[in-house]
Formats: structure tokens, C-alpha cells, sequence
């Protein structure tokens, strides 16, 4: 710790200089963040790296499991930042990252470990959907595969659980807001992006176009033109 607490001198007189002017004009005329990004709080997933973001380009949120509560559920912190970050920064492209080795997936996938730690147990229900559909539709897959088959299906889900927040609806119904669902691997440094068309996740390469999960695209599911008048 001693190490690392050394490092924030390091930051304060020789990294800071250098952006100084970056930072003096992000104080002084606010932050406008290219995207959310919700991810696990894994000590070795770090989203600003992994995207080569810079002060003020990302606006982060992390916790165990890369987890969205579903609107209503619980006011909480993912659900206010998730508000704040639409309806108050405009963001349009949100991402959800899961990734290899998990702890919280594994977990999920072996609930016996949680003794002692109920708030854990409790936190993960909101991934008990990607625990089922792993159970239910991959035939023998257990250890360190089932662990990674649930990390990238609870992004799925927790895509899902995007949705049912009215902020992030009504971008998407206004064709606003791109959905992302990405999974990085630890030991690879490679990032899977989901692919809303497949329902897969594909590594991504140079060179290619980046697969999403959901393209903004205006989404009204009522035909407002369609509308015939009922006679009196
Ligand atoms: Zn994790």
C-alpha cells in the first residue's frame, strides 16, 4: 500500500504537469464523456486502459459482477449513474464489460462459497437469469468454462436490465443510444464484443467494423401512422 500511495506523488509532480491544460479545461468547462461504461470492480480489468481513455472521455461505473439492477428494484448507486449519465451527460454509447476469471461469476456458478458472505449472495441474484441459462442450455459445461459461458451471458442480461431504466428506453426508442456488450480476457488482452445479430460475442479485430449489441436506431413499437379513425 505504502507503494502505491508513493505513486500519487508520482502523479502530482510528473504526470500532472504534463496534462495540466487538459485538466484546468475539464474543471472549468465540465466533463462530456464519450460513453458509460459498467464494469466488474476486478482489480485487473481497468476500462480507462483497455479503451486508451483519457481524463474526462469515460464515465465509469464499477462494482462485483458488472451488474445493472433492474429499474425499481433498488435505488442504487448503478441505477442513479446510469440516470445521470443519460439524462444529465448525454452519453449515447453504453457499455457493459464482463471478462475472464471472474470471482463474482464464479461464484454465481457455485453459490456454496457465498457463506459468510450475504451481501454477495444477495447482490448476484440479479445474474441468477445468465446462472439459468447456463445450467439449462450447456450441456456439461462446468470449472473455469461455465464461470466464463456465465460472464458473458450475464452482459446479456444485464443488457437487459438496461433497458427497463426509462432514461436509457427512451434514448433507445429515439434512436439515441447504442448498447454494447463486451468481454475481456484477462490473460489475452483480447476484448469480445456481443453481436446483437448473432447473439454472439466475436473477438475483436483490426480493421473490422465493431459488432454491437444494440445500433442506435429509432425503436417505436407503436405505428403512430397507422392509426384509423374509430367512427363515433
Ligand atoms: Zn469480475
Amino acid at each position: 500500500m505504502q507503494d502505491l500511495i508513493g505513486r500519487v506523488l508520482a502523479f502530482q509532480n510528473r504526470v500532472f504537469p504534463d496534462q495540466s491544460a487538459l485538466y484546468t479545461r475539464l474543471a472549468r468547462h465540465g466533463q462530456s464523456p464519450k460513453a458509460l461504461m459498467i464494469s466488474c470492480a476486478d482489480s485487473r480489468v481497468i476500462p480507462e486502459e483497455m479503451m486508451q481513455a483519457g481524463p474526462g472521455e469515460l464515465f465509469v461505473c464499477r462494482n462485483a459482477g458488472n451488474i445493472v439492477p433492474p429499474f425499481a428494484t433498488q435505488n442504487g448507486g448503478v441505477s442513479s449513474t446510469v440516470e445521470y449519465a443519460v439524462a444529465a451527460l448525454g452519453v449515447r454509447d453504453i457499455v457493459v464489460c464482463g471478462h475472464s476469471d471472474c470471482g463474482a461469476m464464479k461464484a454465481l456458478m457455485a453459490p456454496e462459497t457465498l457463506a459468510g458472505m450475504p451481501n454477495v449472495a444477495a447482490w448476484l441474484k440479479h445474474s441468477s437469469a445468465a446462472r439459468e441459462v447456463v445450467c439449462s442450455s450447456y450441456k456439461g459445461i462446468e470449472g473455469a468454462d461455465a464461470a466464463r459461458a456465465a460472464a458473458q451471458e450475464n452482459v446479456v442480461i444485464q443488457l437487459a436490465h438496461l433497458r427497463t431504466h426509462p432514461s436509457v428506453a427512451a434514448g433507445i426508442a429515439q434512436g439515441e443510444i447504442a448498447l454494447h456488450g463486451w468481454f475481456f480476457d484477462i490473460e489475452k488482452g483480447d476484448v469480445l464484443a456481443l453481436d446483437g445479430v448473432s447473439g454472439r460475442f466475436v473477438a475483436v479485430r483490426e480493421g473490422m467494423e465493431l459488432p454491437v449489441a444494440l445500433p442506435a436506431a429509432t425503436r417505436r413499437a407503436y405505428d403512430q401512422d397507422s392509426v384509423v379513425e374509430v367512427a363515433a
